[in-house]
C-alpha cells in the first residue's frame, strides 16, 4: 500500500478523502491592478519559475516552499502536476512496508488515478504539511491545484494538509509513523486525514 495525499473541497475532507468532487473553478479573475495583462495575468501559476514562491531548505522538513511576496486569499498557486498513474501501479512503484519511511509525491486524483510528482513534477511537490496551514489543495476536474486559503505575508513558509488517505489496515505503527509535529495550535498530532465522523 503506498501513502497518498488527497485533496480538499472546501474543507469537506469527508468527500476529499474518498474521491475528488467537481469543484468549481474558482479565482481565475483574480488579477491584481497593474498586473501583466493576457493569458499571462490570467494564469500565473502556469508561469515558470513560479511568481509567488521559491524552494529553499525548511526548518520543518528538507526543502520547502517560501512565499516571495503578499499573496492574497484564493490565489491559485500552482498546479500539483507529475505522471498520473492507476493506484494499481502506484502501490507497485511504493511499497511503505518496503520503503521504511512514507513517499509524500504521491497525490490522489480520483478513485482510478494519482499524480505521481516524483516523475515530471514541479516545485508543488515541495510544499510541506501542516495541520492548519496557509494553503490548500483543491481538485477541480481531475487536476489538483494549492491555492492560499489565508492571506500570506511575503518570506511565510507555505504549508497545506496533506490528509493522507487512512486504510482500513491502518496499524498502531502507521499511526507513529505518520505522527505530525508542525507545531500548529491546531495540530491534530497525525498527518493522516481526520477519521471520517460516524453519521
Ligand atoms: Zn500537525
Amino acid at each position: 500500500m503506498a501513502t497518498r495525499k488527497s485533496g480538499t473541497t472546501h474543507g469537506n475532507t469527508r468527500s476529499a478523502v474518498t474521491r475528488a468532487a467537481t469543484v468549481p473553478a474558482r479565482h481565475l479573475s483574480t488579477r491584481q491592478s497593474g498586473a501583466k495583462r493576457g493569458i499571462r495575468a490570467r494564469y500565473p501559476w502556469k508561469e515558470e519559475p513560479n511568481p509567488y514562491f521559491e524552494v529553499r531548505q525548511s526548518r520543518i522538513q528538507g526543502k520547502g516552499a517560501f512565499a516571495l511576496r503578499n499573496i492574497k486569499k484564493g490565489t491559485r498557486l500552482i498546479e500539483y502536476v507529475g505522471q498520473r498513474i492507476t493506484w494499481r501501479t502506484a502501490d507497485k512503484r511504493y511499497d511503505d512496508e518496503t520503503m521504511g519511511r512514507h513517499h509524500t509525491f504521491l497525490f490522489t486524483v480520483d478513485d482510478r488515478t494519482v499524480i505521481d510528482a516524483a516523475v515530471n513534477g514541479n516545485d508543488a511537490r515541495f510544499l510541506n504539511h501542516s495541520c492548519d496551514g496557509n494553503c490548500e489543495a483543491i481538485t477541480d476536474r481531475k487536476r489538483i491545484f494549492l491555492e492560499a486559503r489565508k492571506s500570506i505575508k511575503a518570506g511565510e513558509e507555505l504549508l497545506y494538509d496533506y490528509q493522507y488517505e487512512r486504510s482500513d489496515d491502518h496499524t498502531a505503527a502507521d499511526e507513529r509513523t505518520y505522527a505530525c509535529r508542525c507545531g500548529s495550535p491546531k495540530c491534530r498530532g497525525s498527518i493522516l486525514a481526520p477519521k471520517p465522523a460516524e453519521d
